[in-house]
């Protein structure tokens, strides 16, 4: 019904995958109120900063875009018109006061736990009308994830989905565990009907998201046996490893991938996942933060540089292929120029695809953030520039070993300039080809012919598959049975 839909709804999203799973589930929660999204701000209804508070910038962003909005805020009500302005996210939980004190054109403050309360919120908003914002970042008892409508905003062909959240590790620099709260696994039935319904609604991928995915310890859905397969923990609780095989079950679905893991959780099951399971895409985001283990144990990551080189073994001895992505931060207090010398001698063993490398942020109310031995900026600049040309030429590297491969690559969205669609290859790869938009959400077949530093050039193939080289062989054998319209004739590895 048209009056239904007549309210503009616009969200900003910052930050991490998390944020934008929480966006589009704010959506569905403010569906039935009338809200529709739109990919403008101008003449919204209701616009919702989805903040990020894991470094300082991040935060900064969010008030320099409040000041912004607060002349289109008024502009609207020189119309006649009426906008709600709202914070949400990690900034939300972690300022929600300070917000409403700096930036009084904000009406309403809510934190990750509380979106499902959104049509109460904004009840509450419009009653308030000058008389103060509204204010709510409780850590409710009941998950928000039970209250939450079904998803009715489409995704597309590659969607995410929110299967475990908050953290426990309690990792020295990172606010997580304050702006998120304890660690939340979903049952595991319920995850399993949500990835249905994306299935239904056009995904061929999901990402299981989580800020600590592989700490996942989700309810078993009761009914199900596996007696080939050993459950993770406790009875009636899996982890990561067995829920993936749960979901690699749905037809239609094509490829799984999950975000961010710790080092720490990568348990037996979940290595021999990427082995055996041809669904679950050979890559892996593992990030280590540092090589150097005083700096890891000052960081508390309970873990050491060669714990994580031996994990990356057995990853590789089970997939010899993988593609390995991490985070760095440089310039952690008291990081001293031999710690960061053997985080570049880490890199270079490892031989990172890809990676994100972070001048360390002091976060208020982090133990990081007293300690006295805070590295100075132009240090940790220079460390910064020289990780980065040592992960960008092993990335570009990596990209360039795809040249004259031929790559399952799922086509996402259509490129900057028509007839280009962009996808990505198994190994999470941007690749760039000009073709029909029919086929996207396909899965091609693409033989790759320019490699960049951060994506791929290449021309979808019909009727010829050359092979890989062996390195990228099971994965490519894998991952080409996947293409659309069953495998590929030709010259078959
Ligand atoms: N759970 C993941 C893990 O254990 O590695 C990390 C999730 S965190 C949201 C994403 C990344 O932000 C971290 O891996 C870290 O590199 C970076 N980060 C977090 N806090 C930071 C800080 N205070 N300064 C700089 N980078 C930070
Ligand atoms: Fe933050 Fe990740 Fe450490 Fe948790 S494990 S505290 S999310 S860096």
């Amino acid at each position: 019904m048209w009056w239904k839909l007549a309210k503009k709804l616009f969200i900003k999203t910052y930050g991490c995958q998390m944020n934008v799973y929480d966006s589009t589930r704010m959506s569905d929660v403010l569906a039935p109120l009338g809200y529709a999204p739109t990919d403008q701000p101008d003449g919204a209804d209701m616009i919702i900063l989805n903040t990020c508070h894991i470094r300082e910038k991040a935060s900064e962003k969010v008030f320099s875009e409040l000041g912004r909005l607060k002349q289109m805020k008024l502009e609207k009500a020189a119309d006649g018109g009426r906008m709600i302005l709202a914070v949400a996210g990690c900034v939300a939980q972690a300022e929600g006061d300070e917000i409403l004190r700096r930036a009084p054109q904000v009406d309403l403050v809510f934190g990750p736990q509380t979106y499902h309360r959104l049509p109460e919120l904004v009840s509450r908003t419009l009653r308030a009308e000058g008389s103060g914002g509204v204010l709510d970042i409780d850590f409710p008892l009941e998950s928000k994830f039970d209250s939450l409508p079904e998803e009715s905003v489409i995704q597309g062909a590659s969607a995410f989905l929110s299967i475990q959240e908050g953290c426990d590790k309690f990792c020295t620099f990172c606010v997580v565990p304050y702006t998120r709260g304890a660690e939340f696994s979903r049952p595991a039935a319920d995850i399993r009907a949500e990835a249905r319904r994306l299935v239904a609604g056009g995904a061929r991928e999901i990402t299981l998201l989580g800020q600590n995915v592989n700490a996942y310890h989700g309810e078993a859905p009761s009914g199900v046996h596996a007696p080939t397969l050993p459950a993770a923990g406790s009875k009636g609780v899996w982890g990561l490893g067995r829920l993936l095989r749960y979901l690699a079950e749905i037809e239609g679905l094509e490829r799984l991938r999950y975000t961010t893991s710790h080092p720490r959780d990568m348990d037996d099951e979940l290595i021999a996942v990427h082995g055996d399971e041809p669904k679950v895409m050979p890559y892996l985001h593992l990030p280590v933060q540092s090589g150097a283990d005083r700096i890891l144990e000052s960081m508390n990551r309970r873990h050491t540089a060669d714990d994580y080189r031996r994990i990356v073994d057995r990853l590789r001895s089970v997939s010899p292929d993988i593609a390995l992505s991490s985070d760095f931060i440089v310039g952690f207090p008291g990081e001293r120029d031999e710690d960061f010398a053997e985080t570049l001698r880490l890199v270079t063993d490892i031989g990172y695809a890809q990676a994100y490398s972070f001048k360390y942020s002091p976060r208020p109310g982090t133990p990081a953030a007293a300690i006295e031995l805070q590295v100075e900026e132009a240090v940790k600049s220079d460390r910064l520039e020289t990780l980065q040309n040592l992960l960008g030429a092993q990335q570009l590297a990596f990209n360039q070993t795809s040249v004259g491969q031929i790559l399952p690559v799922l086509l996402e969205k259509a490129g900057r300039h028509a007839p280009q669609l962009s996808g990505r290859s198994p190994f999470m790869q941007s690749v760039f080809v000009e073709a029909n938009p029919r086929l996207l959400g396909e899965v091609v077949a693409v033989r790759i012919g320019k490699a960049y530093a951060r994506s791929l050039e290449g021309t979808v193939v019909t009727g010829s598959y050359s092979g890989l080289p062996a390195a990228a062989e099971s994965a490519g054998k894998r991952a080409m049975s996947q293409v659309s319209g069953g495998p590929v004739m030709g010259t078959a590895v």
